[in-house]
This record gives C-alpha cells, sequence and structure tokens, in this order.
C-alpha cells in the first residue's frame, strides 16, 4: 500500500484527510475521498480493519452480519469496492422460521406485499396487528413496541419480536416504536426486504476488499495507530497525538472521527453520545458443510437466527444482556439442541452430529447503542472546522447498523470544508 509520504511527494500542496477508526464508517469516509482525487490517510487502532464487522484472526467473523435491499448506502459501497457478488441471497422463497413453542415450520415472506399468499405468512398476521405494526411508521408518540403491539401478542411473538431484535438489538419491552418506523418506512420499496449475507466471511467479502480498493485508490492505511488525543485551538483540530507520534495539522490538513461513541466522547468529552449499549453473542460452531448457504430464524429459543455457510454454522443471539454473562458451556449445548430441530424441521442437508461440534463464543458487548424510547443524543457532523464526525451512532435517521455507519461515512467526507 502507498506510504502516505510518497504520495505527499506525488500531490504537494494537497491537504491530508486522517481518517481515524477503519469500521464500515471510516472505510466509507476514505473510500469517497480517495476515490475523489484526495491525500488520504487511514488510522486503526488494532491490527485489524472492520471494527464491529470484522474477521477475527483466525478469520471467523465477531459476528453474522446481515444486509436487505433497503441498505441501499451499503450495497452501493459493495459495488464500489467491487465486492457485491460476493453477497447473495441465501433464502428467496422466504425466510425459514421455525417455532420451538411448537414444533412449527413456516416459510416466512419479509415484507408485508408477500403475505397475500397464506403460506408465507407469520404467525399471528391480522388486518389489525399489520395497521398496528404500519402505524410506528407514522410519526407520532414514542412508545416501547411492546406497548404498541400490546394487543396483537401472537403477531409480536412471530414477526415483531424478532424484526425488532435484528433491527434494533434492544428487545420490544424497552425498544422505541419511532426507531422501528424509521426502518418499517424503508421497507416497502420493491427488493427492499431481500436478506444477504455475505457468502464467506466479512473478511474477504468485505473488508479485504474494501481495503484493496482503498490502496487502489492510493490510500495510506496505518493499522495498529491508536489515536491518543487531539490538540486543538481556535475551534480547530492542530495535532494528532497518536500512541507513538504526533501529527500536527496543517491549514489544509482535515479529520474525520469515525470512532464509536464512548471513543469519540473520550476525545471530544463535550459531545452528545449515546450511553447504554447492548451487546450480540455469537456462537461459531465448527461443523463444515458442501450445501447451500442457509439462513434459519428460530421463535421462543436462545438462537435468533442460525447462519450456514460452508466454513461453519453461527448462531446470533441479538440484545444477549444474560446470555453475555453464560460461558460456552451453558451455551453451546443449548443452541445445538435448537438447531437439530430446525434443521431437521427444514431437511437442511448435511451430517448433523447430535453432540454440538466445536464451538467458539464471541460477546461482542457493546454491539449497538440501545434504541431505547425518548431522545436520540445526536452530535454535530462538524464539531471542529475542520474535524468532521462519522460512526453509525453518528446517523440519527436509521438504527446503529453498516448501512448507517456508511452513510455517516459519506455524510462526514461531504461536509468536511474543501
Ligand atoms: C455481532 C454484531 C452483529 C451485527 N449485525 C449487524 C447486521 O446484521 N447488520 C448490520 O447492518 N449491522 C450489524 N451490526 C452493527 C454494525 O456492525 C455496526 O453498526 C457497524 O459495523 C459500525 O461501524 P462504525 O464504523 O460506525 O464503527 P466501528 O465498527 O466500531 O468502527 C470504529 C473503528 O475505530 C477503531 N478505533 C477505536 N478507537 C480508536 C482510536 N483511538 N484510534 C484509532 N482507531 C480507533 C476501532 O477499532 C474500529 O475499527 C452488528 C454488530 C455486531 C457487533
Amino acid at each position: 500500500m502507498t506510504t502516505a509520504s510518497d504520495r505527499d511527494v506525488e500531490r504537494p500542496g494537497l491537504g491530508v484527510t486522517h481518517v481515524v477508526g477503519a469500521g464500515l464508517a471510516g472505510l466509507a469516509a476514505a473510500h469517497a475521498l480517495a476515490t475523489q482525487g484526495r491525500l488520504v490517510t487511514l488510522h486503526e487502532s488494532t491490527p485489524g480493519a472492520g471494527g464491529r464487522a470484522r474477521a477475527l484472526p483466525d478469520g471467523t467473523d465477531n459476528g453474522t452480519h446481515a444486509l436487505i435491499g433497503a441498505n441501499r448506502a451499503a450495497l452501493s459501497f459493495l459495488d464500489a469496492i467491487g465486492a457485491r457478488q460476493f453477497w447473495l441471497e441465501p433464502e428467496p422463497s422466504g425466510l425459514p422460521v421455525f417455532d420451538m413453542a411448537d414444533g412449527s415450520a413456516r416459510l416466512v415472506s419479509l415484507s408485508p406485499f408477500g403475505w397475500w399468499r397464506s403460506d408465507r405468512r407469520p404467525a399471528g398476521v391480522t388486518p389489525g396487528a399489520v395497521l398496528a405494526m404500519a402505524g410506528m411508521a407514522l410519526p407520532g408518540e414514542d412508545r416501547t413496541i411492546a406497548e404498541t403491539m400490546r394487543a396483537h401478542p401472537a403477531f409480536l411473538r412471530g414477526f415483531v419480536d424478532p424484526l425488532v431484535i435484528a433491527a434494533l438489538n434492544t428487545p420490544s419491552s424497552e425498544a422505541s416504536s419511532q426507531r422501528l418506523g424509521q426502518v418499517l418506512r424503508r421497507l416497502g420499496a420493491p427488493g427492499a426486504t431481500r436478506l444477504l449475507v455475505a457468502q464467506r466471511g466479512l473478511g474477504p467479502d468485505l473488508v479485504e476488499p474494501a481495503l484493496a480498493a482503498l490502496s487502489l485508490a492510493g490510500a495510506a492505511y496505518r493499522p495498529g495507530h491508536r489515536l491518543r488525543a487531539i490538540a486543538q485551538e481556535g475551534g480547530r483540530a492542530t495535532t494528532l497525538i497518536f500512541q507513538d507520534n504526533e501529527t500536527p495539522l496543517g491549514p489544509a490538513d482535515r479529520v474525520i472521527l469515525a470512532l464509536p461513541p464512548w471513543e469519540a466522547q473520550r476525545l471530544l468529552p463535550d459531545l452528545p453520545a449515546p450511553e447504554a449499549h447492548a451487546p450480540i453473542v455469537n456462537l461459531h460452531f465448527a461443523l463444515e458443510s458442501t450445501g447451500p448457504v442457509r439462513f434459519l430464524g428460530l421463535i421462543g429459543a436462545l438462537c435468533q437466527w442460525v447462519l450456514i455457510r460452508p466454513a461453519g454454522v453461527a448462531v446470533t443471539v441479538s440484545a444477549g444482556d444474560s446470555e453475555a454473562e453464560q460461558d460456552v458451556a451453558e451455551l453451546a449445548p443449548r443452541a445445538w439442541a435448537e438447531i437439530l430441530q430446525a434443521v431437521r424441521a427444514f431437511g437442511v442437508a448435511g451430517d448433523w452430529p447430535e453432540a454440538p461440534p466445536p464451538c467458539r463464543v464471541v460477546k461482542e458487548r457493546r454491539a449497538t447503542p440501545r434504541h431505547r424510547v425518548g431522545h436520540i443524543p445526536t452530535p454535530p457532523r462538524l464539531p471542529l472546522a475542520n474535524l468532521a464526525l462519522a460512526g453509525d451512532w453518528t446517523w440519527p435517521d436509521l438504527p446503529a447498523t453498516i448501512d448507517a455507519a456508511i452513510r455517516s461515512g459519506l455524510a462526514a467526507a461531504r461536509a468536511l470544508p474543501a
């Protein structure tokens, strides 16, 4: 990859944009600027890029990441880095949903427009329940989703709860109806509910193509380079103080901070930022499979989503407050027993041993902010004259997701003074 000094010699006089944080927000900001011909240096504190959507050193994803057709910014970014073809739709006929309570197995359309077919409806659908859900897409009083859907418990359990957990990583008993409304408003467009997953993993299908595209565009990348502090004067950032060096900023140099909220607030203490976060627990079973990629939903179970790929079987437990306190010996046998029931119900191809294969648990304790009822603390995009903020939590129009992170990165790149 190009070094910062090589490029500065090639294009003297152009200021450098320092993007700090190589999660999706930082990668998107750096890519947008580098492809516009800007000098860009991307700094990352850890040895690898991707942030909360990354591959661990052995190649395992930190957690299953799904996109939907409505995530237009994310899909455009995949196009821009040449990775769109790596993301596939595992369940084009409808999401297989297994209910642990009664052992029922059904295919569910994620789009209400698909519910005209009786064999694609979730449990508990009635016209009143659909209206109550659609009402959350309209501006109105912010209430918990459980309260909003109180009159429709079967539909809440069979469709809304899983959607809320997936989209907001917050249980319906505390999640905001207005936050869910932001998601629901985007689901009406054709193709908006198509569900996509990375075929191999976040490393080869997202992070590595993003770094390759950055390199091609001439950006410099510095992993293992933690920003410790920012010196300021007169409303401008004047020096970036990294763990191992100090980078003084010239008049044309600019900064994008693409950090998680707690880290941005440590560097700029007056920033409004979400304080409460929710965990996501992922279990990775080492079971090679030769069949197609599959994605199953489970209701009334520890496992909420099960992703089956050649590299293994991954289980997602979002809003897993109590699961984050449990260890692999407790979680793995429970999860595996549920997986066996679900794969048998749907006739998923492969050898499924009775005993759980080796399992690894990854706990992301601050996976996303808790999307509770009430005010969303929103920081300014440009808190200093030469410094813009990015990060999933800085995009108030969507819950914290890859799409929000990418939109925020692009907005930060646009907000900087020329
Ligand atoms: C397990 C899990 C599952 C998820 N599932 C989904 C999903 O299915 N769909 C979806 O859309 N979203 C999902 N998300 C959310 C999604 O991952 C995040 O919204 C998104 O990745 C956030 O990107 P970001 O760039 O805003 O922040 P981050 O990814 O947190 O990036 C910030 C980067 O800054 C670096 N950094 C921190 N401090 C410093 C410093 N001082 N100096 C330099 N660098 C620093 C960090 O190491 C990190 O790389 C999931 C998240 C998790 C954890």
